[in-house]
Formats: C-alpha cells, sequence, structure tokens
C-alpha cells in the first residue's frame, strides 16, 4: 500500500470538521483561525514502543494514549483543545494494526472534540509515534507552573498510583482491576478548564507525583508538606503496605491527573461548587523542601521519578 492510500485509508476518518479548520489533510499544510481573543497552546510527545509502551499493547491503546497524554498537557495549562498531527514511523503496514490504531486516535478525538488536521508518516525498524497537539486559551489566562502560593492547598484530580501499579502487576503476570488507567488513560480536560480561573499554578503528573509537584516547588521558589494518607487511590492499592503504595504514587507515573495549588478560599469555594472533584493532599510553604506526613507524623521517602537519561 502507498503511504498516501494508507493515510487515507486510515486517518482520514478521524478529521471531524472542526469550525476552527480551513483546510484539514490533504495538502502540504493545514490551515486553521485562530479564534478571536486567544492565543494558540500547543505540545509535543513522543512515544517509542518498548519504552514508553510494553510490548504487547494493543494498537487501540497505542493510538488512544499517543493522543490522551497530549490532551493532559493541553488541560494543565488550562487549554481547550482543538486539532492534533500526528507523526508515525512504523515498521510495516499491517491492515489490522492500522484499522485498531486508528479507531484509537478516532475514539479520543471525538471524545474531546479534537481534529486530526495532518501529519507524516514514514518507515523505520521500530515503532514511533509522534502527537502534537493545539488548543487555545483566552489571551494571557495560560496556567503555568510558576505561580504556587505560600499557603495555598496541594490538590490532585482522582486516584494517583494506578497506572504504575497495572504496569507492575504486566511485569509480574498478576491480574488486576486498573489495566485501563495505564492503556486509556482520561485526560482531565473537562475538569481544567473549570479549574483554571481558581488555581495559582498546575501541571499534569507524567512522571510521577513526586517529580511533578517537584517542578511547580522548584520554579515557584516554594516548598510543600504533603500528607501522604490524603493522596486518593484505588481501592487496589488501599490494601497495600503504606511503603508500597507510596512509591506508586509519587515514584510511579503515568498517572495523567492534574495536581494545582490554589488558595485556601478557592479550595472552599470549588469544592462547594463542584463536590468530589478535587482532592487537598498538601499544603505550600516557604522552606524549599518538599516534606511527607502520615497522620501528622513526619515520614522520610526519597522521591525519584521517571528519569529518561
Ligand atoms: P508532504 O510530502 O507534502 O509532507 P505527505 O504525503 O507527507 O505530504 O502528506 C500528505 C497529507 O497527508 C498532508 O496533509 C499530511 O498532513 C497528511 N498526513 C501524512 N501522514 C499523516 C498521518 N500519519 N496522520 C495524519 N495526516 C497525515
Ligand atoms: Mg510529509
Amino acid at each position: 500500500m502507498s503511504e498516501f492510500s494508507l493515510i487515507y485509508q486510515y486517518f482520514k476518518s478521524a478529521t471531524s470538521s472542526h469550525k476552527n479548520t480551513v483546510l484539514g489533510i490533504g495538502d502540504d499544510c493545514a490551515v486553521s483561525n485562530i479564534p478571536e481573543d486567544c492565543q494558540l497552546v500547543s505540545c509535543v510527545d513522543t512515544l517509542v514502543m518498548g519504552r514508553h509502551f510494553p510490548e504487547g499493547t494493543q494498537a487501540y491503546a497505542i493510538g488512544y494514549k499517543s493522543v490522551a497524554v497530549n490532551l493532559s498537557d493541553l488541560a494543565a495549562m488550562g487549554a481547550v483543545p482543538y486539532a492534533i498531527l500526528l507523526g508515525i514511523s512504523l515498521p510495516d503496514c499491517d491492515a489490522v494494526w492500522l484499522a485498531e490504531f486508528s479507531q484509537g486516535i478516532t475514539d479520543i478525538c471525538a471524545k474531546f472534540g479534537v481534529e486530526l488536521i495532518g501529519g507524516d508518516t514514514t518507515k523505520s525498524d521500530k515503532l514511533t509515534i509522534s502527537v502534537t497537539a493545539l488548543g487555545f486559551v483566552k489571551a494571557g489566562t495560560a496556567i503555568t507552573r510558576d505561580g504556587a502560593q505560600i499557603g495555598d492547598i496541594v490538590c490532585v484530580s482522582g486516584n494517583i498510583g494506578s497506572a504504575s501499579y497495572a504496569l507492575d502487576c504486566l511485569f509480574h503476570q498478576q491480574a488486576t482491576t486498573l489495566q485501563s488507567a495505564l492503556d486509556l488513560p482520561n485526560p482531565q480536560v473537562e475538569l481544567a478548564q473549570k479549574l483554571a480561573p481558581w488555581v495559582n499554578s498546575m501541571i499534569d503528573i507524567s512522571d510521577g507525583l513526586g517529580q511533578d509537584l517537584g517542578h511547580i516547588l522548584t520554579v515557584s521558589k516554594v516548598g510543600a508538606m504533603l500528607f501522604l494518607d490524603k493522596i486518593p487511590c484505588a481501592d487496589e492499592l488501599s490494601l497495600l503496605s503504606d511503603d508500597k503504595r507510596w512509591q506508586y504514587q509519587l515514584n510511579g507515573g503515568d498517572d495523567y491527573e492534574l495536581c494545582f495549588t490554589l488558595s485556601p478560599e478557592n479550595f472552599t469555594l470549588f469544592s462547594q461548587k463542584y463536590p468530589n472533584s478535587i482532592f487537598a493532599i498538601g499544603k505550600i510553604i516557604a522552606d524549599k523542601k518538599l516534606v511527607f506526613l502520615n497522620h501528622q507524623k513526619p515520614v522520610n521517602f526519597c522521591v525519584k521519578g521517571y528519569q529518561h537519561f
């Protein structure tokens, strides 16, 4: 099959004629309108088979997750996702694999009203997928990592540690109900937009809560006190010993939940408006350290997180 018919057969279906798209797949470039008073927010994430996905991951999950991780980055800025571009390097052209992969892409795009507007297709020995995501924010309203204030409450948007626990189960051929947390992460796009007017800093958790919260602390030039017993987790993780669970929650990764800070007043108001949607797990302090407490008692814990090199 030629590169051209491959693109048309499998990727054209993910296009949804978004209102901002003037010209989508088919020409040398896509052409898009930027809504008035908005700024373009963009990011790219590359996923390599064997490194970001265990060998044997379903093609559908690979397609779905490649987009999900990018929508999670857009969410962390408070952006409304608009479109993606898909760069893919494939060892061969397997029709069944491509059909499933593109269905994963199509489904997550449909779920979040995102359009595939272009990409590039090449052959290579190792499956590599690079997704570029584009979104919009009202000018000047993007949420950055550097705004955490002393006295802010540190929050997360949901259960932490499920994906890295599921990955460990996979390696040890142990059954788990949490496989979908690893394969089909749910980027917190809607919640992020609700949060945007209320928060001082925000990041999405991809490399482990400990490390990612650390990024907020470093650039905001503050520290935090984390209440380990308050970090929400799935039932399966609550059965583990404290130390095992904390390893998955703080040093695991692939959560794609949000971590953010906001004033105590805003925390109360937001929680009243949207009950049970955000979870307080700590407090921003002046001392530039990350300290841990379990049921009010200090605990020593070593943050590692995912390191690429
Ligand atoms: P060119 O050689 O000009 O880069 P291509 O043949 O690579 O053109 O691409 C033709 C059209 O198909 C372009 O609009 C491009 O964005 C789109 N395209 C190519 N690969 C993909 C892909 N993997 N996903 C989505 N669109 C793609
Ligand atoms: Mg090209």
